[in-house]
Order: structure tokens, then sequence, then C-alpha cells
């Protein structure tokens, strides 16, 4: 179940491959510019009792955010905890929502656990994060606090992603390749200093799975704008207009203009902006509530500033991983 890593690198992989100059290191951090923000916007919705901690560890929280990318070369069943393919359920135009059931064990019940592991389980990981967040806060675990905090992050922006509901998550199905890194990467990475992300203080939410499967509901209704405004501009604007080439480390790369990424925001109504915001709405909510179960621990005592030197080591071995497999790109997706 290779295929779907495409969706995780966000800017990286449809923008090699869209490119006709071969690109061999095209690798920095830009793509994963929406997820970091994100995790570090979430951090002031929280409450007063919460705000000392997660600030103090701001900058962890907002760079781990790309870990759960980064982990899917590594860790087996990884890559399918980014998405949900929520239309492969409904081809005869019914309503997919209405025949997969939230809970998973109804769902394994009608769809047996490999077929929903092969199109994805974004909303139901979302859940499993969210035990593990309770018990390390329960356990007063430093580490796991922080490390499961940005890696639920992840997931929950990837939830409120449009294009990781459904199986033609690149475009690839109507002939529009790359559309993913464009709206993820691309469209955040020219507008979000426009981006306001004032989205108020953090609310209990009695039922984190709900939370989640609203959240894919809410971005695949957005779907039909998301791939039909990007056919539409495209018929009005000739290739040279579409796309400017760029010099991003060795080589050039074929990237949408700047003219056509404006046309298509301004079509979509600041769909980008506000799904943004819904993630660190809805991610702050989730940290507030798993705190809320665990009995609402006192952050403040934690005498452990920083991660501990072990998972240091777990992050540098992680690191070295990635650099390694990293060398494979452009062979080992699709
Ligand atoms: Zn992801």
């Amino acid at each position: 179940m290779i295929r779907k890593t495409v969706i995780v690198f966000l800017g990286l992989f449809g923008l090699l491959l869209l490119s006709p100059v071969r690109v061999v290191e095209p690798v920095n951090a830009w793509g994963f510019f929406g997820h970091k923000r994100i995790n570090r916007m979430a951090c002031f919705t929280l409450p007063p009792e919460m705000f000392g901690f997660y600030k103090r560890h701001i900058d962890f929280i907002s760079d781990h955010a790309v870990d759960p990318d980064r982990r899917r070369y590594a860790v087996e069943g990884e890559a399918e905890r980014h998405y949900i393919d929520i239309d492969h359920y409904a081809k005869g135009g019914e309503d997919p929502f209405a025949l997969v059931p939230r809970r998973w064990e109804d769902a394994v019940a009608k769809f047996t656990e490999d077929t929903l592991k092969a199109y994805g389980i974004v909303p139901w990981h979302i859940q499993v994060m969210f035990g593990r967040l309770v018990s390390a806060f329960q356990r007063g675990d430093v580490d796991r606090i922080l490390t499961n905090s940005a890696d639920i992050g992840h997931y929950v922006g990837d939830a409120h992603v449009p294009l990781h509901t459904t199986e033609n998550y690149n475009g690839q199905l109507t002939n529009q390749y790359g559309i993913h890194a464009f709206w993820e990467s691309r469209i955040p990475e020219l507008s979000a200093e426009n981006y306001d992300h004032l989205v108020g203080r953090a609310v209990y939410v009695e039922r984190p799975l709900d939370v989640a499967w609203d959240a894919v509901h809410a971005s695949h209704l957005l779907l039909d704008s998301v791939l039909g405004i990007e056919k539409r501009l495209s018929m009005t604007y000739p290739e040279d207009r579409k796309y400017v080439f760029e010099d991003r480390g060795r080589g050039g790369m074929r990237m949408y203009s700047r003219d056509f990424t404006k046309a298509y925001e301004d079509a979509m109504l600041g769909m980008v902006e506000q799904r943004m915001n819904a993630s660190i709405s809805t991610l702050g909510n989730v940290w507030y509530s798993a705190w809320v179960v665990a009995g609402q621990p006192d952050l403040d005592r934690f005498e452990q500033k920083d991660v501990s030197d072990s998972l240091k080591a777990v992050f540098k071995a992680e690191q070295e991983m990635w650099d390694e497999n990293r060398k494979g790109y452009g062979r080992d997706h699709e």
C-alpha cells in the first residue's frame, strides 16, 4: 500500500513528478509549512492551565508536526493513518457517510479491517491518538505528552484537507496531477502570511471520534470545489501562465504560477485559510479535551523542561533513516 505515500509529502512529490527537469534533491521544509503552523497556532487556543506548558514547548510541537509523514518509511501501517478514501465506499452515488459506520468495530464488521486499512483510517486513528494523549497526561509523561500532541496535530490537519478524503487524492483520475501539493503547500506558502488565525479558545468535546468524522465530512463536501475550480480555471489559463519554473535546490521545478494560485484561491473564497483555521480549532479542542479527560493534571509541576535524552536519540535515528530513505524519492511510490 505504498501508493498513498504520495499524499503525505505535500509539496515534494507531485511537483517533482510534474517537472520535466529531473530534480535530485528538491528537499526543504516548505512543503510542511501548513502542518507546522497548525500545531503552533493551536497552542494559542489553550486555557492558562495548559498554555504555559505548551508555550514552553511550542517549537517542539511545531517542528514535530511533520514526523508522521517521515515515519511512513519506517513504520508499517503508518501510511493509511493520513487519509480516508471515503468515496471508495459509494460507487453508485450514495452518501458514503451513510454507508461507513463511524465506530471502528462496526466498520470492521461491515467492511473488514483489511479493507478499511487499504482505503485509510484517519478518523479512527485520531481517536486512538486521543486515548494515547489522555494516558500520557495521566502518567505525567512529558515525552509522550509532547510527541502525542504533535502527532495528533498532524492527523487532525490531514483530516481537514479535502484531497485526503478521496481516491482521486492527487487529481490523477481527472487529469489534474499535482493538485495535492498545490492545494496543501503552494497555496499556504504564497498566502499564509495574510491569513488570520484567531480562532478563539479551545472547548471541550465529548466525542473525539465524532469530531474527527465531522472534519472528514466537511472536507469531503469541499472536494467538488477543489477539483472543479482548478479544472475551470485551467481552461482559461494557457500552460505558460499556469506554471512557472522556480529554482529550488539543484534544478528548476515546475510550479503553479502566482497568478494562477491567486485566481484559484480567490475563486475558492478562502477555503485553504478556513480549513487551516478549522484544523487549528479542532486541534486545540482535542488537546484540551484529552487533558480534561485525564483529570486536568497540573502541567506546571513538570520539572522536565525538555524531552529526554533517550527520545532525542530516537529522533536522531529517525532522522538518519529518513535521510537514507529520501534517496529513494521518485522510485518508491506509485
Ligand atoms: Zn500526513
